[in-house]
């Protein structure tokens, strides 16, 4: 019997769930865009964004998506020709890199899989046989959605300065913020790409860019740029009007407010990273029992310390995450996220592979409410799986 009737919970990694009062605060005619209330609030609204990356630097607003702003800290960031290292550890590193091949930039990539993080030394060692100095940036993502691989961000940066290498530091922490301790100024991070679906609890639609003041002094002599997506008017321009490029994400940004007084002022941000860190625990705890009696069961990331708090790509054998993924949708209202780059669709083991989203909006009872499904779903299709999750799920959530 069905029993998917009722309020439905995508628990896919972005876009996340939006707060009725985000939602809300977005509903209503349009502001005026030349002075008043969206101008003195966007102002406002600037210092709380680079908080919520933990910078004193610059911000650029983008009305874009995390492709969008990839595009836009490439195009900051590169002259054609230019050299630049990726360290990629998922789906998402080798999308960043596409894009920026595309556009004229050479790209050596470090692959490090879709099982394990990065290794700062391999990306030290690549510096070191840079003797010219022509790569520009070393980019990384800081959870790869697709494997959920988390980087350690200041090994990186402590194995980039080991070398004496003049190259940025740029991050995708698009599946990160809002979710998994970041802090731009303090790890020495020049560019952080994000978007607001994720831990920022909004609809897709604005892409943001954290920029060092290296990153801007750079970004003066390269050509890739081309004027809607200079971040130089958006980041340290004085006038409202620069800041957009345009008319202004007018709704997206009352969201945004609402988004940033959640985070900021009312739960803390160091609070928000403790729940996503205690939610992504539970999960993994249900996922370690399930593993038992060799069932195939097994989380992507081996390492507990490589994994990142917002997303959980996991195996369950035989096409077993895809039947469950569909019943969980049709019987239980709850869409799970598909295996992402780990096998082609076309192939079998596609439908071997599944990702639980727990990023932004999302408390205990959700998470305990997927993975009970999940346990229900197992047992009416008769996937085989270790015992005691659930006990397990609820140890870990109220454990430290
Ligand atoms: C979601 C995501 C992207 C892509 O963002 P879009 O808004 O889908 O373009 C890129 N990188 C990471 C790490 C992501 O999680």
């Amino acid at each position: 019997m069905p029993l998917a009737t009722g309020r439905s919970y995508l628990a896919i990694p972005g876009p996340s769930v939006s707060p009725e009062r985000v939602l809300n605060a977005m509903h209503r005619t349009a502001p005026n865009i030349y002075e008043g209330e969206l101008v003195d609030m966007t102002r406002a609204l600037i210092p709380d964004l680079k908080r919520v990356a933990q910078t004193d630097q610059h911000v650029a607003i983008y009305i874009a998506n995390g492709h969008g702003a990839w595009e836009a800290a490439n195009a900051n960031m590169f002259s054609r020709g230019d050299r630049a290292l990726l360290a990629a550890t998922g789906r998402f590193g080798h999308g960043w890199a596409e894009g920026l091949t595309r556009m004229g930039v050479t790209v050596d990539i470090i692959d490090f899989g879709k099982a394990a993080p990065a290794d700062p030394e391999r990306i030290a060692d690549a510096l070191r046989a840079d003797t010219d100095h022509a790569i520009r940036a070393v980019l990384v993502t800081h959870v790869d959605t697709a494997s959920s691989a988390r980087n350690d961000i200041p090994a990186i940066r402590a194995a980039i300065d080991s070398t004496g290498h003049p190259a940025l530091l740029a991050v995708d922490a698009i599946a990160s913020l809002g979710c998994d301790e970041l802090r731009m100024d303090d790890w020495g991070v020049d560019v952080i790409v994000g978007a607001s679906q994720k831990g920022l609890m909004l609809p897709p639609g604005l892409g943001f860019i954290w920029f060092s003041d290296k990153a801007l002094e750079a970004s003066q002599a390269t050509d890739l740029v081309t004027p809607y997506w200079d971040w130089k008017p958006r980041g340290t321009g004085t006038e409202f009007w620069q800041y957009f490029g345009g008319t202004a994400p007018t709704h997206h940004l009352y969201g945004l407010r609402e988004a940033l007084t959640m985070i900021l002022d009312e739960e803390g941000l160091e609070q928000v990273w403790a729940r996503h860190r205690q939610l992504a625990r539970t999960v993994w705890a249900a996922f370690d029992a399930w593993s038992g009696k060799d069932s195939g069961i097994a989380l992507n990331m081996a390492d507990p310390a490589a994994r990142g708090w917002s997303v959980t790509a996991a195996r369950i054998p035989n096409g077993g995450a895809g039947a469950l993924r569909r019943w969980l949708e049709t019987e239980a209202g709850v869409t799970l996220g598909i295996g992402l780059g780990m096998a082609l669709p076309s192939e079998p083991a596609y439908q071997d592979f599944l990702r639980v989203g727990h990023m932004g909006h999302v408390n205990a009872h959700m998470t305990l409410g997927v993975l009970a499904t999940m346990e229900a779903g197992m047992q009416a299709l008769g996937i085989a799986h270790g015992p005691g999750a659930l006990d397990a799920a609820a140890g870990a959530l109220v454990g430290d």
